[in-house]
């Protein structure tokens, strides 16, 4: 089966890439168990790349237990800290060395700007996994005084087999999210990509022997959501979830994972404002704003999908605004000069387009955009509404598109009740040279990350994550660490006679 699974691809930009198709598994790759298999499509041109194995209940039952065995393995559990490291080190090495092939296949299955990823993605997945690499030896427990008699201290330990689902925005930027903190505390992992966006991570997993890791540690299954998905979210061996993806999911996940009562953490969707005040340095709140709705097809989680503009700006911020989002081309993701590729599949392409006649009947106004463009493949444009309500879908539901709702508001208690009037509450954005008020109106807002003079720019080293609906728990920055450890402690009796 192993040469069966293995393809040759040449990609849009002329690159020969070849992989494993199958599923990846105690450091071998093995075919599925049942027949189904995913049939990744390149959004820019709508033709099928290839066929991957797609994980049944089987197949991720085997994963589970490859990670459960490597979990106990001496290989695993008796290195230190540093050795642990050192593995995670190796891995991004072999990425960096490989990030040509890896950004030609993230593009390539994700329509996203091939520039931006060589450039901005793999640097952040990179870091993320060597920082993380570095805290591998710099966790310990405490020394805890009780009784002249008593001595106790506490350990941190794996939690164990961490299930981890991901979403196709970003694939490997997620992973690396996901895989960083896991493995720097000694965890093992099941991990499964979108379907949609299968092959930058079967292309990672060859690495992952390349790297040394000991067989089982990282297991990679490709499959659907509602099989693969569910499988691992309700699998007994599996001690914790880490899902990144919809709101809607992220529900249904917390609820199966409660009959095992696995440890959830998810990332899911917002709404998140950008605030502009009157005194804002408007070319600066249009770029960021801009940057902020429009980069990645505006299929970013904590894209600020809503600009609430004071009066007195708002009628120079839009025009800003929107002529940044026509100056910015649509098109081949492998162009250098492209901003924005395909949306990543013709249903969500629809999705977007329905909100924006949507918007138009419930009488918002429409500044650009609105249509889809393009000969083939899964192009919008981006669009911009103006004179948005409270009470219009564009103003309260995720779009995850290339979107953007502009409100206005007179007073700086009204724009932070405005902000604050969504279920979600992962990111804001302010801008305003007042001192004092960013600092005011940063502490009410209702969002896990705020920006001040700035938008969506996120780095390894501070922990990210929502409010309300917008997720349970922080990935990244040392905060991150905490979803995959436990803490043990232990009594120790030195002579305390009953
Ligand atoms: P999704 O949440 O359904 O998928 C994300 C991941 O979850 C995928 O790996 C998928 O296979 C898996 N999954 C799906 N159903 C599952 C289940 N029942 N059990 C376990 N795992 C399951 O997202 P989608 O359907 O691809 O996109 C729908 C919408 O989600 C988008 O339009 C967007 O609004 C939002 N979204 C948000 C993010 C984010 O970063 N927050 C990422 C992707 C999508």
């Amino acid at each position: 089966t192993k040469s069966k699974l293995q393809i040759s691809l040449t990609a849009p930009n002329g690159r020969e890439v070849s992989l494993n198709s199958g599923l990846f598994i105690n450091n071998e790759f093995v075919s599925s168990i049942g027949n189904e298999t995913l049939r990744p499509v390149d959004p820019a041109t709508e033709v099928e790349i290839c066929h991957v194995e797609a994980a049944n209940s089987n197949d991720v039952d085997r994963a589970v237990t490859a990670a459960r065995t490597a979990l106990n393995s001496p290989s695993w559990r008796d290195i230190s800290g540093s050795e642990r490291g050192a593995l995670m080190n190796k891995l991004a090495d072999l990425m960096e060395k490989d990030s040509e092939i890896l950004a030609t296949l993230e593009s390539w299955n994700g329509g996203k700007p091939y520039a931006s990823v060589v450039g901005l993605e793999l640097p952040a997945a990179l870091g993320c996994i060597r920082y993380y690499a570095g805290w591998a030896d710099k966790l310990h427990g405490q020394t805890i005084p009780t009784h002249s008699k008593k001595f106790a201290y506490t350990i941190k330990q794996p939690i164990g087999v961490c299930g981890q689902i991901i979403p196709w925005n970003y694939p490997i930027l997620m992973a690396a999210w996901k895989l960083g903190p896991a493995l720097a505390t000694g965890n093992t992992i099941v991990l499964k990509p979108a379907e949609q966006t299968p092959l930058s991570m079967l292309y990672v997993a060859g690495l992952v022997v390349r790297a040394g890791f000991p067989p089982g540690v990282i297991n990679i299954v490709n499959g659907y959501g509602k099989t693969a998905g569910h499988a691992l979210a309700t699998h007994p061996d599996v001690a914790k979830i880490a899902f990144t993806g919809s709101t809607v999911t992220g529900r249904l996940i917390q609820q199966v994972a409660a009959s095992t009562l696995k440890k959830v953490t998810l990332e899911t969707g917002g709404k998140s404002p950008l605030i502009v005040f009157n005194d804002a340095d408007i070319e600066q709140a249009a770029r960021w704003a801009h940057c902020g709705i429009m980069s990645n097809q505006g299929q970013i989680c904590t894209g600020n999908s809503r600009l609430l503009v004071q009066s007195g700006v708002h009628e120079r911020f839009t025009k800003r605004f929107v002529e940044l989002v026509e100056a910015h081309k649509v098109g081949d993701p492998f162009d250098k000069d492209t901003f924005q590729g395909p949306q990543i599949t013709k249903a969500h392409l629809e999705k977007i387009l329905c909100y924006a006649k949507g918007a138009e009947k419930e009488g918002a106004k429409l500044e650009t955009g609105g249509q889809a463009c393009g000969e083939e493949g899964f192009f919008m444009q981006p669009t911009v509404f103006s004179n948005v309500s409270s009470s219009m879908a564009i103003y309260r539901e995720e779009i995850f598109g290339p979107f953007a709702a502009i409100s206005s508001f007179d007073e700086e208690d009204q724009a932070i009740r405005m902000a604050n009037e969504t279920e979600f509450g992962l990111a804001a954005s302010i801008f305003t040279k007042d001192i004092k008020r960013w600092h005011r109106v940063s502490t009410q807002l209702d969002a896990g990350m705020v920006w001040v003079n700035s938008s969506t720019d996120s780095d390894f080293r501070v922990p990210f994550g929502g409010m309300k609906q917008s997720g349970i728990g922080r990935e990244l920055g040392e905060a991150g660490l905490e979803a995959y450890m436990q803490i043990k402690s232990v009594h120790v009796n030195l002579g305390l006679d009953l």
